[in-house]
């Protein structure tokens, strides 16, 4: 088997076909090692959370980036208008010099 370069179409297609394919199958349990289904949410044995569910600093991390985003656009975006009004205002000759 010819080996894929990472993070190439070929390689992101062979990872899903990968992904696709154990989507059906068992996995150790990595605390205990029981079999799980890739779909069990916890590990039936010792409880082990298998699929994190999405983390509060996740959650927070994404707020703070539409914070932050928000801060960075609105200026941006108040500068684009007066701009906008501006440039509208020279083009209907508001700023002409007076005859
Ligand atoms: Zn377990």
């Amino acid at each position: 088997m010819v080996p894929v370069p990472a993070r190439t179409e070929a390689w992101s297609e062979a990872s899903t076909m990968c992904n696709d394919m154990s989507s059906n199958t068992l996995v150790p349990c990595p605390d205990c090692g029981h079999l799980l289904a890739t779909q069990a949410e916890t590990c039936p044995r010792c409880a082990r959370p298998l699929r994190t569910p999405s983390p509060r600093e996740g959650l927070l991390l994404r707020t703070m980036n539409h914070a932050v985003s928000a801060v960075f656009w609105i200026p941006v975006f108040l500068l684009l208008v007066l701009l906008g009004t501006g440039a509208i205002a020279y083009l209907l000759g508001y700023f002409s010099p007076p005859p």
